[in-house]
Formats: C-alpha cells, structure tokens, sequence
C-alpha cells in the first residue's frame, strides 16, 4: 500500500508514524491565468522574481507557461492578513509593485494560499505500507523540487518493490537509496525559506541544485541539463 495523500496525509497518521512538522514565516498565494491580451510582449515572457523587504514583505513572482498561459506567486508573511487572505486585494499589492497592476487586476476571485512548511519521518515506511511525496518529505518550495522529490521518489519504490524481494525489505531498501537526497534539499529548501535569502538572488549553486541534476533511479536515459538560454530577471528592491 502507497500513502501519498499529501501534507496533512490522514494516512499516515493513522499508521502512528513519528515524525515532525514545521511551519515556516511566509505563505504563497498562486494563480494560473489564461491568455490575456494585458500579458503580451516582451515584459511578460520572462520569469521575473521581484521581492519587497521595506517596509513590508512581499515577493512576486511570475512566470510565463505554455499556451499563453501566466502563473503568478504572491508571498507575504502569514501573519499579514491582507496579503494572504483570498481573493486578494490588488490595493494591497500595487503600491509596491506597480509594474505588475495588469496582472493583479486580472487575478479576480482565483488562487490558492498556502504556507511553507516541512514534513519529516523517522521512516518513510511502516510493515508494508509506504508513504511518499509530501505525506513524508513536504519542503518549501524555494528549489522547486517538492513535487520533483515525490516523483522521483514514487518511481524508485515502483523499481524496488518490482524486484520480486519481500516487500518490507524492500522498502527500506528504497529509504536508504533515496533519503539522504530528499532530506538535503528539504534542509536546503528550509533553509532559504527561514531566511528568505532568495530575496537577494537565486541561489542556483551546487548544493541547491543537486536534486535537479540527480539522474532519478528508474529512469531509462541521462537527462542533460537544459541550455541556460531563457532570461531569468531577478529584482530585489529594499525600498
Ligand atoms: C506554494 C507552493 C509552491 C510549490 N512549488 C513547487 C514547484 O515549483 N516545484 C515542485 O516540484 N514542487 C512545488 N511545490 C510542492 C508540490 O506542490 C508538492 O511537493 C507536491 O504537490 C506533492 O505531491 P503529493 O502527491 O505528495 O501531494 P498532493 O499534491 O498534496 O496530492 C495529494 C493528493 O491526495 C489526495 N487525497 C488526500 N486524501 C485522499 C484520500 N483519502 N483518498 C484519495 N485521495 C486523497 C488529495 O486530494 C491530493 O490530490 C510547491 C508547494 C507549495 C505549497
């Protein structure tokens, strides 16, 4: 049996499975916006990152997606109700990013918030019973690889569990080959969450990116990395 029924995972709290939980500072708001006529041309095909430190917090940051399509984050402190309640209140935002009113106003009633947080087991698996994605290793999404991690992840256990083994074994054969990976970026990831470095930059190193360059077991050919040819603008303003 796999859980993978998320953060708050029911599943694996029923299993009695000892772990701990932390919440972080901030949360993020996200939006998948369709095509729209106010979001052409050069401003908007790039990935822009813009963050606010004085007087408040808060971070933007916007990507362009397939078919037109734009996602928009808008981080703010938990505790900064008009900022991470929804439907959002473009006023809130508009002072400090003016450039991005287009988008705001387009944002209407849609979103989702949620906070930053971590999820961590003594042990992914318990008798015959896995627990995988983020009901055992939720991080925050600074590196982006929450998701990347439970994938990656789910299709080791598929290789371990199909070698005809006994299952229990083979589980905790998975655990020591993938854990050490997903416990570093977890601590990497809560570790810009904590201190919000990615104001000051993207921290595209080696050792945030080792998860992204893992080769995943399971997977039948090296992936090369992408050419690094799509303008990445970053702004960090302290006013
Ligand atoms: C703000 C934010 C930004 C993120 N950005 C990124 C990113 O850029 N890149 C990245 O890789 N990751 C990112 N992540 C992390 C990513 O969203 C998660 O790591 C990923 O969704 C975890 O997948 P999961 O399948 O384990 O859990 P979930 O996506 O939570 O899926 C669990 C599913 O189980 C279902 N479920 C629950 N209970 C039951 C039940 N009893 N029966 C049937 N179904 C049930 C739920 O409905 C849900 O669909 C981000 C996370 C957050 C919060």
């Amino acid at each position: 049996m796999v859980a993978a029924d998320g953060v708050r995972s029911p599943l694996r709290e029923s299993l009695g499975v000892v772990g701990a939980r932390r919440k972080y500072q901030d949360g993020l708001i996200r939006v998948l916006l369709e095509e729209s006529a106010d979001l052409v041309g050069e401003p908007w095909n790039r990935v822009i990152d813009s963050w606010v430190l004085n007087p408040r917090t808060l971070r933007i940051l916007y990507a362009p997606c397939e078919e037109g399509r734009r996602y928009i984050g808008l981080m703010a402190p938990v505790d900064a109700k008009d900022a991470s309640t929804l439907p959002i209140d473009p006023a809130v935002w508009e002072p400090c990013f003016p450039e991005f009113s287009s988008a705001l106003r387009l944002i209407g009633s849609r979103g989702r918030h949620d906070v930053y947080e971590t999820t961590r087991l003594d042990a992914w698996s318990v008798g015959r019973v896995a627990i995988v994605g983020d009901a055992a290793h939720a991080m925050p999404p600074q590196l982006a690889q929450g998701a990347c991690c439970a994938m990656m992840n789910a299709l080791s256990l598929a290789v371990f569990v199909s070698d005809g083994s006994e299952i229990t074994a083979a589980l905790q054969r998975w655990e020591a080959q993938e854990r050490a990976l997903t416990d570093h970026t977890q601590a990497r990831s809560a570790e810009l969450a904590r201190t919000r470095a990615l104001g000051s930059g993207m921290q595209w190193d080696d050792v945030g990116l080792r998860a992204a360059q893992h080769v995943p077991t399971g997977s039948r050919r090296r992936v090369r990395p992408a050419a690094a040819g799509r303008a990445v603008a970053h702004q960090s303003l302290s006013s």
